[in-house]
């Protein structure tokens, strides 16, 4: 006999986790599985990660690195991280103040769950990154949006007093995804002193999610909110090596905070998940070792490319681009395709043409980014060749 919905009454959801859906990204990365299209949705990163790490996996492995690693993560890794940092301007100490997480996503958890209580408010920028709101919201904390606009030269640009107006008693926190994912804004340093003005007037958290730090382009700086003076006190830096070394599914991220916060951050990454994978914190540390600024640089020319190249065959196919300066996603008027919703208009072009995107309202409040759908570029030479010709013939 089945039972019926009245008779699960006394057992159901968290009413806050009854609202998580799969991601538009996830459901996307499904429906194009289904039709073995190319898959510009998740920001999958499916280029070749570089030999020196791949290959010190295995090593890894047979020298024994299987067990637990230390909660804040294998030693080596914290000291080739704290050096990283260093030469974007951050001085944080290997032992005591960086943890290393599950990915940027776990990083963000450990800080919302030991920083914020239920009630607190957030302010993000919008469009934002879906799982920055879903991640908040589980955890009974409110998000606030400030959106931001698209100027005539393709920049985003935040009104201040749309800050104040986002700004209540119950914040505590902001969020500044640099590059942004989906919009691709970076940053400027003047934008950023300006956002911990207003932090340190209100007594804000910064969280920055960084993890396309290397993707900036046409010369522009990428700027950690924490290497501006006076900010690193109140700034939760995180980071992750899934795009910097195309290990999306190592899921190898990391956190740097003053000690007196990083302490809590390692006990609660103990309480969920104990250690990141300690053979791929190990390989990840090896390779990281012998990845000079060239190596970097090169992601940055490399993605610029693909980014004009992909901007260039939307541009011909009628689907006007907002060329990003940073991070390997291009959002752009879908408003010529057949449809009503963002969704539509994402599985016309599917269907069309074997290409899947991420609806725009993923990343809007509701009623928004309709007109919009999300194209990822962190792709093969061939995929990102492949799907241009199948633009232009659109
Ligand atoms: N950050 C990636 C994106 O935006 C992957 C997200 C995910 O799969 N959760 O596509």
């Amino acid at each position: 006999m089945t039972r019926s919905t009245n008779e699960d009454m006394g057992r159901k959801l968290n009413p806050r986790i009854e609202g998580l859906a799969q991601s538009a990204i996830r459901a996307m990365t499904v429906e194009c599985a289904k039709v073995g299209g190319i898959n510009l949705a998740q920001g999958i990163c499916d280029t070749p990660v570089p030999h020196v790490v791949a290959d010190a996996v295995a090593t890894a492995v047979a020298d024994g690195f299987n067990t637990y690693a230390r909660c804040e993560g294998v030693e080596d890794l914290r000291r080739v991280l704290a050096k990283k940092m260093r030469a974007g301007g951050l001085d944080y100490d290997a032992e005591t103040e960086i943890v290393v997480t599950i990915g940027a996503t776990g990083a963000f958890q450990i800080a919302a769950t030991a920083l914020l209580q239920p009630g607190d408010e957030v302010i993000l920028f919008e469009p934002f990154y879906g799982y920055h709101v879903s991640t908040l919201t589980t955890l009974g904390l409110v998000p606030r949006f400030v959106p931001m606009a698209p100027s005539a030269s393709g920049t985003w640009t935040i009104n201040d007093n749309a800050l104040e107006r986002a700004v209540g008693p119950r914040t505590r926190a902001i969020v500044v995804n640099t590059p942004a994912n989906p919009c691709g804004k970076v940053f400027s340093r003047g934008e950023l002193t300006g956002i911990g003005k207003f932090a340190a007037e209100h007594d804000l958290w910064i969280f920055t999610d960084e993890v396309y730090e290397h993707f900036v382009y046409d010369g522009l700086e990428h700027v950690s909110p924490a290497a501006i003076e006076g900010l690193r006190e109140r700034t939760v830096t995180m980071s992750s090596l899934s795009k910097t070394l195309s290990v999306t599914g190592w899921r190898l991220g990391w956190m740097a905070a003053d000690a007196r916060w990083a302490r809590a951050f390692a006990q609660v990454n103990d309480l969920v998940y104990v250690c990141a994978p300690t053979p791929l914190q190990v390989a990840a540390a090896c390779g990281l070792k012998k990845l000079g600024p060239d190596y970097y640089a090169g992601l940055a020319r490399d993605h610029q490319r693909k980014r004009d190249q992909l901007c260039a065959a939307l541009s011909e196919a009628g689907l006007s681009p907002h060329v990003p300066q940073g991070a390997y996603y291009v959002l752009a008027d879908s408003s010529r395709l057949p449809g009503v919703t963002a969704m539509d208009r994402a599985m016309h072009l599917l269907r069309a043409t074997g290409l899947a995107t991420v609806p725009g309202n993923a990343f809007h409040t509701a009623g928004r980014g309709d007109n919009l759908l999300r194209f990822c570029f962190g792709k093969t030479d061939a995929d990102m060749n492949e799907a241009c010709l199948r633009l232009k013939r659109l």
